[in-house]
């Protein structure tokens, strides 16, 4: 299928710095969870030298409404465009794309590590597990510098609490402030953090998404700690430093 025009339906801010956007869904327009497309501004007031096309992976689970993507807000222009065109306003996106996707045939449990808003995949996959039921069993680890910047976090925390086992959520946070309350885990992913959550022996496939450094570092540990490379697949946020 060509570029499709659509409108956007609306804009919500979902953590510091974070916003997501929501868009008309394409009709005949499938897509797995896990997919990326690209967004294209249309005659933008201004644009920089990225130009005015960014890849995002979708973040709706393929049964809900609209086409939703978020993002970290950090001031290029193409970003500033987003945030304040008019409600109603076509941009172009193209047919999703990727093979980021859950394994399913397999039928291994899946542990995902999300390094911030690398986490955008990881909704659509997980809410879209959760409303079809029956699935292996996923963890989603989920890397923040502080509790505002997690975006999802309660809608996770519900996907799990509903799951009765099926998913479970270890939220991290990297740079808490001195007086916050967080009784989760600290720090970044790591191996000892994986393996205190996921059972020896559940022979599970990992997923990793975020900034490129957070996937080739938590890549790198997997493969080293005997994972097969087959085993570890990723997508890297290129556009993140
Ligand atoms: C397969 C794929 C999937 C992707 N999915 C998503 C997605 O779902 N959501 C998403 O947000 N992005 C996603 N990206 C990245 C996205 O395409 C943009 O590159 C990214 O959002 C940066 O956008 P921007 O260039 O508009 O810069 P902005 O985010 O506006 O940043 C402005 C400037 O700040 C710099 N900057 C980068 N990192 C930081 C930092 N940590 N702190 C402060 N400043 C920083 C940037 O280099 C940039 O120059 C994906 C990329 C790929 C390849």
């Amino acid at each position: 299928m060509p570029q499709v025009r659509v409108p956007l339906r609306r804009r919500e801010r979902i953590a510091d710095q974070t916003m997501a956007f929501f868009f008309e869904k394409p009709k005949g327009w499938p897509f797995i969870p896990g997919q990326t497309i690209d967004v294209t501004l249309i005659d933008p007031p201004e644009s920089d030298f990225e130009g005015d096309t960014r890849t995002f992976s979708i973040a709706s689970a393929p049964h809900e409404p609209e086409i939703m993507v978020a993002t970290r807000m950090r001031g290029s222009a193409f970003k500033r465009v987003l945030a304040t065109m008019a409600i109603g306003s076509p941009v172009l996106m193209d047919e999703p794309i990727g093979s980021f996707v859950l394994n399913t045939d397999a039928g291994r449990p899946a542990v995902l590590l999300a390094g911030g808003i690398g986490v955008t995949p990881f909704r659509s996959i997980v809410l879209d597990a959760a409303s079809r039921g029956g699935g292996p069993p996923i963890w989603l680890f989920y890397a923040n510098h502080r509790v505002r910047d997690a975006a999802f976090l309660e809608e996770f925390g519900a996907a799990a609490d509903g799951a009765r086992g099926a998913f479970e959520l270890v939220p991290t946070m990297t740079h808490l402030d001195a007086d916050s309350s967080w009784r989760g885990e600290t720090g970044r992913i790591d191996l000892g953090m994986i393996r205190r959550h996921v059972p020896r022996g559940a022979s599970p496939i990992y997923y990793i998404a975020g900034p490129s450094p957070m996937v080739a570092s938590l890549h790198d540990t997997l493969v080293a700690a005997g994972i097969p490379k087959p085993d570890v697949r990723v997508e890297e946020f290129a556009g993140y430093a």
